[in-house]
């Protein structure tokens, strides 16, 4: 099946050429010729699925179509996401895919100028992708008008809710005509989003990613049990390993990002942290560097990571565990796109053992314990003495544990090994090549959605 077969018009089908993009994924399949028809949407799907596509497409044609003129200050498309990392990737596609119509794109996110966003939108622009708070600025000041909206797209409506978007989102869609498209796109469904969804939608189509051959199952998984306290030395080890094309590091915290970023520093190893305390600046900067490849180590939180896109990420590396097990699902995932393999190495405390019970009856797989490397009893000791020898030195990282948490009693740290090592999995990687479905189809996440052993991916759209 071909993008012109799903009624896209030969502009649109022009620049996806250009892009390289053969066939639809699943999932543009088939939420297209509904959106086309205007009908609302119910997207389920996540990051990787080729969703951005699936909603920009159709709109940028159906915009096209109603030729209107925007007014200064209007919108007539609202994108809604929640990172500034998320709003920038949906903005630069909606500017690849709209190269041959003559549709404005423009973001408006936090950590910029304000006064550059007001001159943005002054002229009025057809497409605004926005996250909910600065938008809300905007409004209340009067620089933007959202009277005119045609089509309302919410992204990722499960990180917009965790991140306590729910307020700003109610209120920016009482500010909306009612008579308008919209689109709702999220990678799980909870009572608390479905009901969301329901207020938004109006007889919405359903399309759901079926997840075949799952993010968890495509990813060779490691842990290695290790003291909080000698995480350093281990990462500096595992960093050094030459199979690594690009790793994202995982911390749980913003400090804890820069830490790393310092200690690899100081190991000789150059890293960037991307996180919410860095401005907009850095984090395009760091991430820019990172996609072509100039640093190839990105340490990250879970919130700044999230909706990235960057292929090539041959390793995640979990320094810290996440607290909760999906966060876990997603971090690996940034590995592994489009149908490829990855490799995800956790370091395990004794007090995050909990964290790697809840991921383990998650993915329900268990995870390969990988033992710790030769060099590192030395490694450690030389980061021990020059951490005493420094005046003034960092301590060592802290793990930030939820309170409810039960902390179990310590066990020895140096637990069972594994034969397999990360070298021979890289090498058994690339020799043999990974499973699961391709194109960038058929991303799953969630606890019911860990099928197994099924054959690419599908979607199933119902009325
Ligand atoms: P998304 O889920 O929107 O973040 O997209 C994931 C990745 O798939 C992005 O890098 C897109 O550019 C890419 N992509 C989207 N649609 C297609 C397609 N039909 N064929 C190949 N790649 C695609």
């Amino acid at each position: 099946m071909s993008f012109s077969d799903l009624g896209l018009a030969e502009p649109l089908v022009r620049a996806l050429e250009a892009k390289g993009y053969s066939e639809p994924t699943p999932i543009q399949r088939d939420s297209i010729p509904t959106l086309l028809e205007g009908r609302d949407l119910l997207g389920i799907a996540q990051t990787g699925t080729g969703k951005t596509a699936a909603f920009v497409l159709p709109s940028i044609q159906r915009l096209v179509a109603a030729n209107k003129r925007v007014l200064p200050t209007h919108v007539r498309m609202l994108v809604l996401a929640p990172t500034r990392e998320l709003a920038g990737q949906i903005a630069d596609n909606a500017r690849g895919y709209g190269k041959f119509s003559k549709l404005t794109v423009a973001t408006v996110f936090g950590g910029t100028s304000i006064n550059k966003n007001r001159q943005d939108v002054a002229r009025g622009v057809d497409i605004l992708v926005a996250t909910p708070g600065r938008l809300i600025d905007l409004v209340e000041q009067g620089f933007v008008n959202l009277s005119m909206i045609e089509i309302l797209v919410l992204d990722e409506a499960d990180q917009m809710l965790d991140l306590g978007f729910i307020h700003a989102l109610k209120r920016i869609v009482k500010m909306l005509p009612r008579k308008r498209q919209t689109l709702f796109f999220s990678a799980t469904m909870p009572p608390s989003i479905r009901e969301l969804a329901d207020k938004f939608l109006t007889d919405p189509a359903t399309v759901s990613v079926v997840p075949a051959s799952t993010t968890a199952e495509r990813v060779d998984q490691y842990v290695t049990f290790v003291n909080q306290t000698e995480k350093q030395a281990l990462l500096t080890l595992v960093l050094q390993d030459p199979a690594i094309d690009r790793a994202l590091v995982f911390t749980r915290t913003k400090h804890g990002a820069d830490r790393v970023v310092k200690l690899l520093a100081g190991n000789g190893i150059a890293a960037n942290a991307i996180h919410g305390n860095k401005s907009q600046g850095q984090r395009e900067r760091a991430l820019g560097e990172f996609k072509d490849g100039k640093v190839r180590i990105l340490v990250a939180t879970d919130i700044a990571a999230r909706g990235i896109d960057v292929s090539g990420v041959s390793h995640v590396v979990n320094f810290e565990l996440p607290n909760v097990p999906e966060q876990y699902v997603h971090r690996i995932g940034r590995t592994a796109r489009a149908g490829n393999s990855g490799i995800a190495i956790a370091f395990c405390a004794d007090d995050e053992r909990p964290y790697l019970k809840d991921i383990e009856k998650l993915t329900r797989q268990k995870v390969a314990v990988r033992p710790l490397p030769d060099q590192f009893t030395a490694k450690a000791e030389a980061i021990k003495t020059a951490r005493v020898k420094a005046i003034g030195a960092d301590p060592a990282p802290r793990v930030d544990l939820p309170r409810q948490r039960q902390i179990p009693k310590p066990r020895a740290t140096h637990a069972p090994t594994s034969t397999r090592d990360y070298a021979n999995a890289s090498r058994n990687r690339r020799g043999g090549g990974g499973g699961g479905g391709g194109g960038g189809g058929g991303r799953g996440r969630g606890r019911g959605g860990q099928g197994r052993g099924g054959a690419g991916a599908g979607t199933g759209a119902s009325r």
